[in-house]
């Protein structure tokens, strides 16, 4: 791999952020800045440190009972390039992969008109987390998220649709 990742950090064991046992990667620098945030460490896009995504490939191999990578943040989606190129390996291992965005998912869409990583990486993952954290909106009781705003999106089976039309995926 050419490029490395910006990260803030990475779990090993989270039940939290999708579903199953999951490796998670939380990449650095946001621009959303959303009021109430539980990762404000993340929001800088100088901080962190720089990552070998082929290190992150290697864990997430040596684990057989993981279930698959999630992507959060900070912004994914502000650094869709290399985490195609990580996503693309962690998918030849048989994991799936979750990602979080700060943008909704039609945000995404008008991105990748500009910059198609993006729409590589909507087709890469398997489950999206769309929309910002918004306070008012913060729900504890929800699935894998933080705010009732926030949406479920099914990409596995848009990719196995061919379609970009909206797929929400219901809880459980
Ligand atoms: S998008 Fe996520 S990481 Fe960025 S400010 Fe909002 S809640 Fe925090």
């Amino acid at each position: 791999m050419s490029e490395n990742l910006r990260i803030s950090g990475c779990i090993a064991d989270s039940i939290v952020d999708g579903p199953g046992m999951r490796f998670v990667v939380f990449v650095q620098g946001c621009p959303h800045h959303c009021p109430g945030c539980h990762n404000p460490q993340t929001h800088d896009f100088a901080g962190g440190y720089l990552a070998d995504p082929e290190k992150i490939v290697k864990q997430v191999k040596a684990d057989p009972l993981m279930s698959g990578v999630t992507f959060s943040g900070g912004e994914p989606f502000c650094q869709a390039k290399v985490l195609c190129e990580l996503g693309r390996k962690i998918r030849e291992l048989g994991k799936n992969i979750v990602v979080y965005s700060g943008y909704t998912y039609e945000q995404l869409l008008k991105k990748g008109e500009s910059e198609p990583e993006v729409l590589e990486l909507l087709r890469l993952c398997d489950l999206l987390v769309d929309g910002p954290f918004i306070q008012e909106q913060r729900d504890l009781s929800l699935q894998f998220r933080g705010s009732r705003n926030q949406r479920l999106i099914n990409l596995k089976k848009m990719r196995e649709q061919d379609t970009w039309e909206l797929i929400e995926r219901p809880e459980g």
